[in-house]
């Protein structure tokens, strides 16, 4: 029976952070046993436990922290498109082109090129759209499809135009004087990542390919924040076979609500490797695409308010459905107009009711001091991205492009959040899917609404997460008794904050096995 005790794994002459209530940073060393930390303490203590057959890590004064959680992402395609083109990098629209122009000369005739992660506002020589045309003109035998970075909009040409025949009346198919343009937005990017959705077989490699990069950057828990049918059945086949190497919560979209309510399921469904997540609705678009809900214009475009997905009473309807069935909510809502929206249907489905459900808004990037009052007094989470600050937040920005300095200073207002307690979770959207690239914007943040401490940071990437998929008990933090989920980093990020971006994750142990060892 005293076998138990006995840590399969120490880690000594750390500096543990152990994110927890107290976050006593000297503790310096860990012991693990099977997938469960056993202990946290001193070098002495922790040594005297280790026998012949556990494995001791000398540390050599290195940081360990728990596992991220990333609690936004789009885990299942991330590992898809790693399969296609990538042009996240491209900083030219021509270069983007003749990215498009070789990838193509690799395909077979009519095969499909698809492509997404590109960002014109980060072009130097163009900060318009792709169009139909000059995706014709480089690859005239193939169809393309290109999704931009936010996931909201794509550029096609015109034979994934003639594949895909969209209805003429689809909400986003961009038709400018009876001619198809080969921007789709909203349910026109839907409706043809519908027809171009990948087989369960497809997914499960995916997913695969993903959880080596998110072990890579420190990753042990993901929320993938939509998913269908094909999805989940690719996460579960993998889960039964004993090869799903990270902990996931997924969300059904709002089309499953019906037979969530019917079958009874709700988020916490599952086990701490796979479990229902809550389920997510789009209220706005993406400011990038010009869809987000505002009520200001656009500096860029005077006449645009962005766009609403539903109407209030849709949406109400929605709110007060699944709250009433104990369904989590994951709302996205990007725009201040969208989130009013989101709070006032949350306020009309009467949250006060004593449930715990801990429903959730995503993005939030605009968000005002009023509403972050209005969502404490909700207890509704604020699930962010610190990545969009330094992809979009910085001086000359897209933010600042499309809403205006004033607006882009009070963007993703994290000091104001800690400042006034709110539940925080920290994940991607896989834009890029980095937590150390993140943590260094919320910590590196221009402006001061923006800024927060490293360790505010590190808890919103780890233990915040792990509140908003319910799981504080078992993860989230260096304690005894929670999962052994945690990463040694290669830099101090609480001592050289500036340069957190820079640092890399040394080693990742998952579930009390080491999946990630740098050299
Ligand atoms: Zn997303």
């Amino acid at each position: 029976m005293i076998e138990i005790f006995i840590p399969d794994i120490v880690i000594v002459n750390g500096q543990i952070h152990t994110l927890d209530k107290q976050h006593d940073p000297f503790s310096e060393a860990l012991g693990i046993t099977g997938n469960r930390i056993m202990l946290v303490g001193l070098n002495r203590e922790v040594e005297a436990l280790a026998k012949g057959r556990t494995r001791v890590i000398d540390a050599k004064g290195r940081v360990v922290l728990p596992g991220f959680i990333d609690a936004h992402t789009h885990f299942a395609h991330m590992g898809i498109r790693e399969g296609q083109l990538n042009l996240s990098d491209t900083k030219s629209k021509h270069e983007a082109l003749s990215k498009i122009r070789g990838f193509s000369l690799n395909k077979a005739s009519g095969e499909w090129v698809i492509g997404s992660g590109w960002d014109e506002s980060h072009w130097s020589d163009s900060k318009e759209y792709m169009t139909k045309g000059e995706l014709d003109a480089v690859a005239p035998n193939n169809p393309v499809l290109l999704r931009r970075v936010d996931g909201h909009l794509d550029c096609v040409n015109t034979r994934a135009l003639e594949i895909l025949n969209l209805r003429k009346d689809t909400i986003g198919y961009e038709i400018v004087d009876g001619v198809a343009t080969g921007i789709l937005k909203e349910d026109a990017v839907e409706l043809a990542a519908k027809i171009l959705e990948p087989s369960v077989e497809q997914f499960a490699t995916g997913i695969t390919t993903a959880t080596k990069t998110a072990h890579r950057l420190g990753v042990t828990s993901i929320q993938d924040a939509q998913v269908d049918g094909r999805m989940l059945k690719a996460y579960r086949s993998l889960n039964q076979a004993g090869e799903l190497n990270i902990r996931a919560s997924l969300m059904p979209t709002t089309e499953y609500l019906d037979d969530l309510v019917t079958l009874g399921l709700g988020a916490g469904f599952g086990d701490d490797r796979l479990r229902l997540g809550p389920l997510k609705v789009f209220s706005d678009g993406s400011i990038g695409a010009g869809t987000a809900a505002i009520s200001e214009p656009y500096l860029d475009n005077p006449d645009e308010l962005g766009l609403l997905m539903w109407e209030n009473e849709e949406l109400e309807n929605i709110v007060f459905k699944a709250h009433k069935n104990d369904i989590q909510l994951a709302i996205h809502a990007i725009g201040d107009r969208a989130i009013d929206l989101v709070l006032d249907c949350f306020e009309k489905a009467n949250l006060q009711q004593k449930k715990d459900l801990r429903h959730r808004i995503e993005h939030a990037e605009m968000l005002s001091v009023k509403q972050i009052t209005r969502m404490k007094e909700m207890k509704i989470i604020a699930s962010m991205q610190p990545n969009f600050v330094g992809q979009w937040g910085l001086a000359g920005g897209m933010y600042d492009h499309r809403l205006g300095r004033e607006r882009t200073m009070s963007m993703n207002p994290f000091a104001s959040i800690v400042k006034s307690d709110l539940p925080l979770a920290f994940g991607s959207d896989c834009m890029p899917f980095d937590p150390l690239y993140g943590i260094h914007w919320a910590v590196n943040a221009p402006y001061p609404m923006q800024r927060m401490s490293p360790e505010q940071a590190f808890k919103a990437y780890t233990i915040g997460g792990a509140y908003a998929s319910l799981e504080e008990d078992k993860k989230g933090s260096l304690e005894g008794g929670k999962l052994a989920d945690l990463i040694m980093l290669d830099g101090d990020p609480f001592n050289d904050p500036s340069h957190i971006k820079d640092m890399s994750v040394d080693m990742t142990i998952f579930n009390g096995i080491v999946v990630h060892e740098r050299g």
